[in-house]
């Protein structure tokens, strides 16, 4: 087989822009690094070693390496004795190249916008304008208070019959194949790809090309790695540092993927922030931070009303020390980025065949994370103040429902 080639669909659009912000350039870059994540994250979950790219990755070994293949092993051979994790084997390292190519192909640009309830346009629009490049990726703003116009420079992927071809560069092609096959299928069924998976970005549905056979065997491949690891860390103790404990994994992590049943009259009633894709309203509607952060608020002035979101509904719930953990920053919205939110909402999609909105949140929540904090969730109460949050009577969504969920059990990762 000499590659593999995955047809999908966005249901909500794919951000992969580089530095300068700009989506419609660099989007393999995008891909990898989101999938590369999730590589690590699964690793993890099964409770093998990964090293932590942000503290500088494994240190390749290209002596032993060229002595590995000399002596005639294969290339993921060579490379478990050359001291790499399974994920710098299979994503690459300095020294070592990645072991396939990405290529990404039939997608369109479309311009970047959002929609927020009318009640928070303005304040909702300043942040995302901000945050998304404003001036300096060649967005404009006119006007003064509600009658505020935004627009922006930055453009978003859209595909509904998107092409993702995968070519393996060394010998073992099927492996490389199965693994990438499993790898795809849990990212994008339990989370998203690209960047800005936080902002509502990167959901996808597989349309064809990854055979459930194919996960099957890439799931048991991912396993094998790990033993041969594990040996090679007994032989090298050294080669690993202690794995630090606030990374991601697949064991603090959980999935819900709502069908919204009641969603129609708040979708109407939201106002745009930038120019909307025409036919934006048969697909997504960009209004994750509406859901995330704020939906309504609370007059700071007269003291009416209340604050509507998840991170309000949070921070009733549990405080403020616990909400800013989950979601990031010291709150406000100069703030709210400055910390990696550790739980993240998608925009509002459609899925093919279905006319109710969906929307999924997900996140992980290392036992760590609660180090410095006396009273804090468990996973399964963050996970139930979501839902409540969703779907619950007081909820955003009251009635909806949970159609797909994710909870990490170990009996799916021993042999
Ligand atoms: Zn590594």
């Amino acid at each position: 087989m000499d590659g593999l080639a995955v047809e999908f669909r966005t249901l909500t659009p794919l951000w992969t822009g580089d530095a300068q912000r700009r989506s419609d350039q660099v989007r393999e870059a995008g891909l990898l690094g989101s999938l590369r994540w999730w590589y690590e994250g699964i690793v993890r979950g099964m409770g093998g070693y990964t090293c932590d790219p942000s503290q500088g990755g494994c240190d390749f070994d290209g002596n032993a390496y060229e002595k590995a293949i000399a002596a005639g092993y294969g290339e993921a051979e060579a490379a478990v004795r050359a001291g790499l994790c399974p994920v710098c084997r299979f994503f690459g390292a300095t020294g070592l190249k990645r072991r396939f190519r990405l290529e990404i192909s039939e997608m369109d640009s479309h311009p970047l916008f959002f929609k927020a309830s009318p009640q928070v346009y303005q304040a909702a629009g300043n942040w995302l304008w901000r945050m998304f490049g404003g001036e300096d990726t060649g967005g404009t703003k006119t006007g003064r208070g509600p009658d505020t116009r935004f627009t922006f420079g930055s453009s978003v992927l859209w595909g509904e019959r998107a092409l993702t071809r995968i070519t393996p560069v060394d010998s073992e092609h099927d492996d490389i194949l199965k693994r990438f096959a499993f790898l795809l299928d849990t990212a994008t069924r339990f989370g998203g790809l690209g960047a800005k998976t936080q902002n509502g970005f990167g959901q996808i549905r597989i349309l064809n090309g990854v055979l459930p056979e194919f996960i099957a065997a890439g799931k048991d491949l991912v396993r094998r790695d790990l033993e041969k690891t594990e040996a090679s860390i007994r032989e090298n103790p050294r080669k690993a540092p202690p794995q630090r404990e606030d990374l991601f994994t697949l064991r603090s992590f959980f999935s819900r993927t709502y069908r919204l049943t009641t969603a129609e009259t708040y979708v109407q009633g939201l106002r745009p922030i930038g120019v909307p894709w025409e036919h934006h309203l048969r697909h997504y509607v960009p209004c994750a931070f509406d859901i995330r952060y704020k939906s309504q608020q609370r007059n700071p002035f007269s003291g009416l009303g209340r604050d509507v979101g998840l991170r309000p509904f949070f921070r009733k719930r549990w405080g403020d020390e616990v909400t800013n953990l989950l979601f990031g920053g010291l709150g406000g919205y100069r703030g709210a980025e400055r910390i990696a939110s550790r739980i993240r909402v998608s925009h509002l999609f459609k899925v093919p065949g279905d006319d109710h909105w969906h929307l999924k949140v997900w996140g992980d929540v290392p036992p760590r994370l609660w180090e410095q904090v006396d009273r804090h969730p468990k996973l399964e109460e963050v996970v139930q103040t979501v839902d409540e949050f969703i779907r619950g009577e007081k909820g955003m969504f009251p009635g909806s429902q949970s159609i797909e969920e994710y909870e990490f059990k170990p009996e799916e990762f021993l042999g």
